[in-house]
């Protein structure tokens, strides 16, 4: 019998902003960079006081942890924590904060970075299987703006598609293409990402 494949909402998230880097996390065994460890200590510590407002004092479930099989897909669970979530009646409010700032354009119908709707739809996804809710309200907390849509069917088969998309990249038969080259400057792959060695064929996990 196969094994149980469990993911993360983060890993999709990463997997959206750029499938290559997150193939190449995949293979080559996850790191952080030290600027990448001070955005996340600030991150946390921002997360920690968000949380406890929200679950001291205006009594929402905060950062707790949930799951749910993935139904179409055998063997394959998402796993995850929303930051935060309250369920009221037959619907639930789930709210997510981010220390970004928002996209300025719409995509998929929100102003929501790509990666944080999957993230997001993904939580969706599991709080709507685990309470059987008829409305689920979804709020994307950034710094500057903050978006309010509902979850529908249109999103739960683009998260579909997309877990489809990362199972695949785990399969590791083709190393998904390179991305947008202005994400590729900053990025800790930019040395080795772009060689022949990657193109068209499986990584090997001895470099
Ligand atoms: S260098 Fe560019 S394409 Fe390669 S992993 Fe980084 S962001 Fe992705």
């Amino acid at each position: 019998m196969n094994e149980a494949i469990y993911i993360l909402p983060s890993d999709l998230n990463n997997f959206c902003y750029c499938p290559r880097r997150c193939f190449l996390d995949h293979y080559l065994g996850f790191r952080r960079t030290p600027k990448q460890k001070i955005k996340r200590l600030i991150g946390s510590i921002l997360h920690f006081i968000y949380t406890l407002i929200k679950s001291m004092i205006l009594f929402w479930i905060a950062e707790r942890l949930v799951k749910s099989k993935v139904y179409g897909i055998d063997g394959v669970f998402l796993v995850g924590k929303p930051d935060a979530y309250k369920v009221d009646g037959d619907t639930i409010i789930i709210e997510e904060l981010k220390t970004s700032r928002s996209p300025k354009t719409y995509m998929h119908g929100v102003r929501v970075w790509f990666g944080d709707l999957i993230q997001v739809l993904s939580y969706a996804y599991i709080l709507s299987h685990k309470y059987n809710a008829s409305c689920i309200e979804i709020r994307v907390r950034y710094r500057d703006h903050v978006e309010v849509f509902e979850y529908n069917i249109a999103y739960e088969n683009l998260l579909l598609h997309t877990i489809y998309e990362y199972l695949k990249m785990m399969d590791g038969y083709a190393p998904p293409p390179i991305c947008h080259p202005s994400k590729c400057i900053i990025c800790k792959y930019k040395h080795i990402c772009y060689l022949s060695f990657f193109k068209n064929r499986k990584l090997s996990l001895s470099i």
